[in-house]
């Protein structure tokens, strides 16, 4: 209660600015990820790896635009691209561009496509990759995993579909990390189109899915005959070719979004030819795929920027190592105590569970402690640490390990505080 009250007083400027909010935005909010009682801290900008708050503070910026923020808030070759984009090239030009042929290129090269779509967003990469599959199959139903969160209408977080806005007959979960559960579902359902996996669920946030139960899901898709959807919305960036170049997956059809718009809104679908040519509109009877901004030129720009000139095969590989080592040393501090801490790369999940540090592979594991987890998050932005409610980090490139090393401190000294409840 004494951190509560404490944040409200430090931010009242964001509680006026929420309650103005509210009157237009139900909740005051438009994205319910961000909503926080009693009010959520509203930011002014951004620059470089720090955000500052409308109330004055600044903050290390650990929440990374849910891993889309890789290259900062102001990469000067993000900002130089954009620039130059905008004086040279114009906002979207209503017609196909070199642009997108360029990002197209080299986001199958890098991650070993045959083709590639553009869409605005992750959601929407999901939704064209369902459908190509459902036209490629002649099928319909959709195995998904509990706990997967796909974007907006597709989470399937308490084991159900959590939208009114989906079938539910269409729509069948099996448990995640579950290898009897996963081929059971998937061979024994019928009418089976696609099978849909984050490598590593997001949402968890950060529960990793083990190597031998990928490779099942992806064995018994093929047994099945539907198609594999692997979803890289959040975990491209783990390795140079993605998390499927480490497992040693290979997906009919990826999923793509977050930083490959070099920060600008973005997503993409994309893998075999045969399952991709439904899209191809030389053929009459091929599916429609329009979306005013899928080929939008920042967007295009950026991301090419970004993904040729600074997330190199070799920066991604020494980033996801930095990544590796922090999380290492959160798990060391964590030990003997109710923190866990998942994750893969620069990708990490911090948990307060009930029943103590352990392993996750399930989102029926996580037992949340509510009020540890409330008080991590308001205790980390005392200390000047922008950090997701949930308890993700996604690392920016530009964070100093400085930082990293505060941010080891600062959890020590929280655990430290507060013994008696961890
Ligand atoms: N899939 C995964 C694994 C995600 O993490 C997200 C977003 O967080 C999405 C899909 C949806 O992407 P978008 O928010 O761009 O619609």
């Amino acid at each position: 209660e004494a951190a509560k009250a404490r944040f409200v007083a430090r931010n009242q400027t964001s509680l006026k600015l929420h309650n103005e909010a509210a009157q237009s935005l139900p909740g005051g909010n438009t994205r319910s990820l961000l909503h926080n009682a009693p009010f959520p801290v509203y930011m002014e900008r951004g620059t470089g790896y720090q955000v500052i708050s409308e109330d004055g503070d600044t903050y290390t910026d650990l929440v990374g635009e849910l891993t889309a923020g890789l290259y900062g808030h102001s990469n000067p070759i993000i900002h130089a691209t954009l620039k130059s984009t905008l004086d040279n090239v114009g906002l979207s030009l209503g017609a196909t561009t070199k642009l997108e042929s360029q990002h197209a290129r080299l986001i199958c090269e890098r991650f070993q496509l045959d083709r590639i779509r553009f869409t605005n967003s992750g959601t929407e990469a999901n939704l064209h990759a369902i459908q190509a599959a459902r036209r490629f199959t002649g099928k319909r139903k959709v195995v998904v995993f509990t706990g997967g969160y796909h974007g907006a209408v597709f989470c399937f977080s308490s084991g159900k579909p959590a939208s009114n806005n989906i079938d539910l007959s269409d729509w069948v979960v099996a448990e995640y990390n579950n290898v009897e559960d996963a081929k059971s579902t998937i061979e024994s359902t019928s009418d089976v189109a696609a099978v849909l996996v984050e490598g590593m669920q997001g949402a968890g946030p950060c529960i990793v899915g083990t190597d031998e139960f990928l490779h099942a899901v992806q064995a018994s898709a093929k047994k099945a005959n539907a198609v594999f959807i692997l979803d890289e919305v959040m975990t491209s960036r783990l390795a140079p070719g993605g998390l499927q170049s480490v497992v040693g997956l290979k997906p009919d059809i990826t999923s793509f979004g977050k930083y490959l718009g070099g920060g600008i809104t973005f997503g993409a679908f994309g893998g075999r030819a045969d399952v991709m040519a439904v899209y191809d509109p030389r053929d009459g009877s091929a599916l429609a795929h329009s979306g005013t901004f899928n080929n939008n030129t920042l967007g295009m720009a950026a991301g090419f920027v970004g993904l040729s000139q600074i997330w190199t095969p070799e920066v991604a590989t020494s980033f996801n190592a930095v990544g590796d080592a922090l999380r290492k040393r959160l798990q060391g501090a964590a030990e003997g105590t109710k923190m866990t801490v998942t994750g893969r790369g620069s990708i990490i999940g911090i948990h307060f569970l009930q029943d103590g540090c352990k392993q996750l592979f399930d989102i029926k594991d996580r037992k949340d402690d509510p009020v540890l987890k409330e008080l991590f998050w308001l205790e980390m932005l005392e200390d000047g640490f922008w950090i997701t409610r949930r308890g993700s980090i996604a690392l920016i490139l530009s964070t100093p390990q400085s930082e990293m090393d505060r941010l080891v401190g600062g959890v020590e000294t929280f655990l430290k505080r507060y013994e008696r409840l961890v």
